[in-house]
């Protein structure tokens, strides 16, 4: 009884902690570059008031990562993680032409 206590524990402290590991290596993935070529075929851009509106008529103003389904980060977070840019940190206030707005 002793041991599986002991068990559990340890368990439970090694997944608590490979959880905190993989969030902090998270929070240093690299920021998706303008130039990136996924980048450039999405149109994505860091700041979406910078949206080449002309190229992308679905743009409205007010559209942006932060408020879109694909956005992994949490509410407030400045940058989160993309499908569309796997690895790699999307600005909140950024915008692509994949954008869903969150239901
Ligand atoms: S899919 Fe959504 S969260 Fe991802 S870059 Fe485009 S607008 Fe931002």
């Amino acid at each position: 009884m002793r041991s599986s206590r002991r068990t559990f524990l340890i368990t439970s402290i090694g997944v608590a902690s490979t959880f905190a590991l993989s969030r902090q290596a998270f929070a240093d993935a690299p920021k998706v570059a303008e130039t990136d070529p996924t980048a450039q075929a999405l149109g994505y851009r860091a700041d979406a008031s910078t949206v080449d509106k002309a190229k992308f008529a679905k743009f409205a103003p007010g559209q942006d990562c932060g408020n879109c389904s694909f956005f992994q980060g949490k509410a407030g977070d400045a940058f989160g993680g993309c499908p569309m840019f796997p690895g790699k940190q999307v600005s909140a206030k950024g915008w692509c032409s994949a954008y869903n707005k969150k239901a």
